[in-house]
């Protein structure tokens, strides 16, 4: 399977400027979870942009 990085982009929320990984969601994913966080698609759109990926936030966020 190819990697479908330009069809992820569409869906991808992620604002933080000049990520490498943006599309590229195996390597976000991994990325996240080895610092014991979430990708940014988990939050919503003001969540999203302080920039804090912890899981602590998407569950103050979700609670
Ligand atoms: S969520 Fe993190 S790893 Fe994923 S694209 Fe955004 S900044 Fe990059």
């Amino acid at each position: 399977m190819e990697c479908q990085k330009e069809k992820n982009l569409e869906n991808c929320t992620c604002s933080y400027p000049g990520c490498s990984r943006k599309g590229v969601c195996c390597e976000c994913i991994k990325h996240h979870r080895e610092a014991g966080e979430l990708p940014a698609c988990f939050f919503g759109k003001e969540a999203e942009k302080s920039y804090d990926r912890s899981i602590g936030r998407f569950v103050a966020e979700n609670s």
